[in-house]
């Protein structure tokens, strides 16, 4: 049993509560465990920012590998 307290020390955003929650995961979707509603892996803004960091990781990486010979 105790192999799967880990599940409920991470959070996820719900829209319904409007802040990062506990949640229960089934096999496609993860469920908000104070509402029930879906909830995602970011809130909107900070997926933003989670895709500007990749967006900058990637033109980094372009720059380190563009090299002139
Ligand atoms: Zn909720």
């Amino acid at each position: 049993m105790n192999s799967n307290v880990h599940y409920y020390n991470q959070k996820k955003y719900c829209p319904h509560c409007r802040e990062y929650k506990r949640y229960l995961q089934s096999i496609d979707a993860s469920y908000c465990v104070a509402c029930g509603s879906k909830v995602r892996l970011f809130s909107s803004a900070d997926k933003k920012a989670f895709l500007a960091g990749l967006q900058s990781d990637k033109e980094a990486s372009k720059k380190g590998t563009k090299r002139v010979s």
